[in-house]
């Protein structure tokens, strides 16, 4: 496999659930620096190729790489290389949007005084500056949204998972998220997202 050429590449993967094969022979090669949209059906098994691909769950057959690493014997080094936008928010409803990203920064090892920095930073770029401080129970779907991604990105990983990034965003939030993706790419970060919708996936 040519790790300079495919930042995510996927060959007959396998996963099943009991009896239900959520994964059948997946195959996938996304080139560095580009984005690339899993499309389709509830059930069809992009958020089973997420986690797979993502280290948070183990397939049965097939081979993975991602950022150069193969995701089964080298699960750490894949971990340092990538970030994780999951369906469901991994915010804190509490904590305000800053101590959301500086807990996630300690999380990543970062020491107090890089983790305060690092978030006034993203919260600078995602347009949260303003909000940082209030919790983030009182922020919008879309603001929420935002946040999470922002704490995605701590580590400004080279290959970036979005598991359905717009679902339930109005769309000036859908907008505001394919900015925000389509600005991740011209940075050189892969994207790899599942979307139920022909329309995100032909925007990005
Ligand atoms: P959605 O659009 O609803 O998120 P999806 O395409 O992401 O759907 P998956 O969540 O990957 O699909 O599910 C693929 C198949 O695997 C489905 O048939 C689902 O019921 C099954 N499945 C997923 N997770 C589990 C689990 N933890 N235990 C058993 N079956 C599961």
């Amino acid at each position: 496999m040519d790790s300079t050429e495919f930042a995510i590449r996927a060959t007959g993967l396998q996963k099943r659930y009991g009896g239900v094969a959520a994964l059948d022979g997946f195959d996938l090669a996304v080139p560095a620096g580009t984005v690339c949209g899993l499309l389709g059906p509830n059930g069809a098994g992009k958020t089973t190729a997420v986690r797979v691909l993502a280290t948070l769950l183990r397939y049965d057959g097939g081979r993975a790489e991602v950022a150069g690493f193969d995701v089964a014997r080298q699960a750490a080094q894949v971990r340092q290389q990538i970030g994780l936008l999951g369906q469901h928010a991994a915010v804190d409803d509490i904590l305000s949007g800053r101590q959301n990203l500086i807990l996630f920064g300690r999380l990543y090892h970062l020491d107090g005084a890089a983790a305060r920095r690092r978030a006034d930073e993203l919260l600078a770029q995602f347009g949260l500056a303003d909000t940082g401080t209030k919790p983030v129970g009182q922020y919008s779907g879309g603001m929420r949204r935002r946040l999470d991604l922002a704490a995605s990105l701590i580590l400004a990983p080279r290959v970036l998972f979005l598991d359905e990034p717009t679902t339930g965003l109005d769309p000036r939030g859908r907008n505001e998220m394919w900015g925000t993706i389509r600005a991740l790419v011209a940075g050189g970060t892969t994207v790899l997202l599942t979307t139920q919708y022909l329309d995100e996936a032909d925007q990005l």
